[in-house]
């Protein structure tokens, strides 16, 4: 493989890839014994990998530099084109589940193909293609409008990303001047924004009343290939979240404010953990990397390859730029299984934070790609996913001193806490959308009531300092997941608690741990998400019970920290 920046890209013939699916798809359906099934499913999918292959380089290429017409006219042309390709993939979910061969195929393969392909069939339908592009255009326009939302602040012009870096400042008055600016902002633009979510609300809506479901709800349980847990587990995982975490973060908040010097914690006081200011990576980018090179060299034979690998082919674009799209992502060239890592490096903790968690995706991604024979089992859903990443940030604990130098303390314990003082938030944010499509009619008002009440209850020392927009509950529309990938958030919470796990495992047999994480990479998508927490032997996050076990000892080593 070349390096990424050399890897020539060839605009993707869809037509003709259509037509080639049909007659693969015509094979496979006509095969005379279980052999030819079965070369005719892997024509397929070496097909797919490589037009896979050819839209990852547009888009990321894309991202890198919007600016570039070339690469924006082909992110263009691919995604209105890309539905031209939900009538072939339907077929083929319906010939493997008809297929004679069926039995040989779930033999060889497990059955997870096969939910994966009901499961599909249940939520993609004609019937509502029109309406999904409906959604797609107003999910686009919700980033359109935010990331084009500006203020004037301390003389620059800044937007919500540049306030809430202002809101880590050391000085109070210039946290609180930048909270003040940041909520400003939200409130001129929120009519727009409560009226691109009533639309969003509407449409999807419609397509689960299209497709006879009870409630959105429903659909998007599916959409989000849920096929082990149902809405009624959710609440007793929220709810496990409210009476074992709850009281340690506001202990945690105290603590805070105690460090702090301040009676309590004010919403622009909460990203600050240190009076002297958060830690900072002592390093520059070219150094983080070769930091990260050695800390995967040491980690272990299979990390070393994996990085060896990113850094041969040079595969990340980490610097920020001028035109580079905001926020940071792992993708892959499935083509020569291999990772790609996207970010904006800013000179904060954050910047090390993609150094382990984007790399631990793309760690499992270059295992899982390696090992499973589908691409479809090379990723598993976020439950999951998100367990790879999380986890890998715990395994590099100890090597943060390189990154951090004096400050690695300070680092792991503010890693550790606000894994903690994340997870409120995100119950809190599942509960407002299952509260919200229960009740679409609301309205913006009736939204506004719903999250306050909500916020109370799972961080009840939130204290907006008297700005009116945010007592009154405007705080739900600067969730980005609630307007583009609604129901996703609480995956966060619960791969939290696998990562939780496993690093409780490390610190009893760090060997053990190693080896039980390497096996759930590996396994990929190739099961469900239950089926792969049995196979990494870790807790299911809905039995009552579980979550408490999976964060005592966090919150023990939190207790017992100097810096507490
Ligand atoms: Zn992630």
């Amino acid at each position: 493989m070349k390096s990424f920046h050399e890897l020539e890209y060839v605009r993707p013939d869809l037509k003709a890839f259509i037509r080639t699916s049909e007659a693969q798809l015509e094979q496979f359906e006509q095969a005379g014994d279980y052999e030819q099934a079965r070369q005719a499913l892997l024509a397929m999918q070496k097909a797919e990998s490589s037009l896979g292959t050819m839209l990852t380089i547009a888009m990321v290429r894309n991202t890198i530099d919007t600016r570039d017409s070339f690469y924006e006219g082909e992110a263009e042309f691919l995604n209105e084109q890309l539905p031209t390709l939900i009538p072939v993939q339907i077929r083929l979910y319906q010939a493997l589940l008809k297929s004679p061969f069926r039995q040989d195929l779930e033999q060889e393969y497990g059955r997870q193909l096969m939910t994966n392909a009901e499961t599909a069939l249940k939520t993609q339908d004609p019937a509502i293609m029109q309406d999904k592009a409906e959604e797609a255009k107003l999910s686009h326009a919700y980033q359109k409008l935010t990331a084009s939302c500006q203020t004037e602040f301390d003389g620059q012009t800044v937007n919500f990303y540049g306030l809430l870096k202002h809101m880590e400042d050391t000085d109070r008055q210039h946290r609180q001047a930048a909270c003040q600016a940041w909520a400003a902002l939200y409130e001129d633009n929120a009519p727009e924004l409560d009226r691109l979510f009533d639309q969003l609300t509407a449409v999807r809506v419609r397509m689960a009343t299209t497709l006879g479901y009870d409630s959105y709800t429903d659909l998007a349980y599916l959409d989000r290939q849920r096929t082990d847990y149902t809405s009624e587990d959710a609440a007793t995982f929220r709810r496990q979240i409210l009476d074992v975490v709850v009281p340690f973060c506001t202990e945690l908040r105290q603590r805070q404010a105690r460090r702090l010097g301040v009676d309590r914690v004010k919403y622009y006081d909460e990203a600050l953990l240190f009076p002297e200011g958060n830690p900072q990576p002592a390093a520059d980018k070219d150094q983080m990397i070769r930091h990260a090179q050695t800390m995967y060299r040491e980690m272990s034979p299979e990390s070393a390859d994996f990085f060896n690998f990113m850094v041969d082919h040079q595969l990340f674009d980490l610097d920020t730029k001028p035109g580079k799209r905001m926020g940071g992502y792992c993708t892959s060239l499935s083509d020569w299984k291999a990772p790609f890592i996207f970010s904006n490096f800013n000179g904060t903790s954050a910047d090390v934070d993609v150094l382990t968690h984007e790399a631990g995706h793309s760690f499992a991604y270059y295992l899982a790609s390696r090992e499973q024979p589908l691409n479809e089992y090379e990723f598993s859903t976020s439950e999951i996913n998100e367990i790879h990443s999380m986890t890998m940030e715990h395994f590099a604990y100890p090597w943060m001193d390189r990154f951090f130098g004096e400050q690695a303390d300070r680092y792991r314990y503010l890693h550790l806490s606000q894994a903690l003082l994340y997870l409120p938030y995100m119950v809190c944010v599942d509960e407002f959308q299952h509260e919200v499509y229960a009740h679409p009619e609301m309205g913006a008002q009736g939204r506004r009531e719903i999250w306050r009440q909500l916020e109370k209850r799972y961080m009840p020392w939130r204290d907006y300092d008297g700005i009116d927009f945010l007592e009154q509950g405007g705080f739900w529309m600067q969730k980005q997941h609630i307007f583009s990938s609604p129901f996703y958030y609480i995956e966060y919470a619960l791969a939290q608690m696998g990562a939780f796990e496993f690093y409780g495992r490390m610190k009893i047999d760090q060997a053990q741990a190693w080896q039980d994480y390497l096996t759930l990479c590996r396994a990929g998508g190739s099961r469900s998400y239950v089926e792969l927490l049995k196979v990494a032997g870790l807790a299911n996050p809905f039995e009552n019970g579980s979550v408490a076990k999976a964060v005592q000892h966090v919150i023990d080593e939190l207790r017992q920290h100097p810096l507490h």
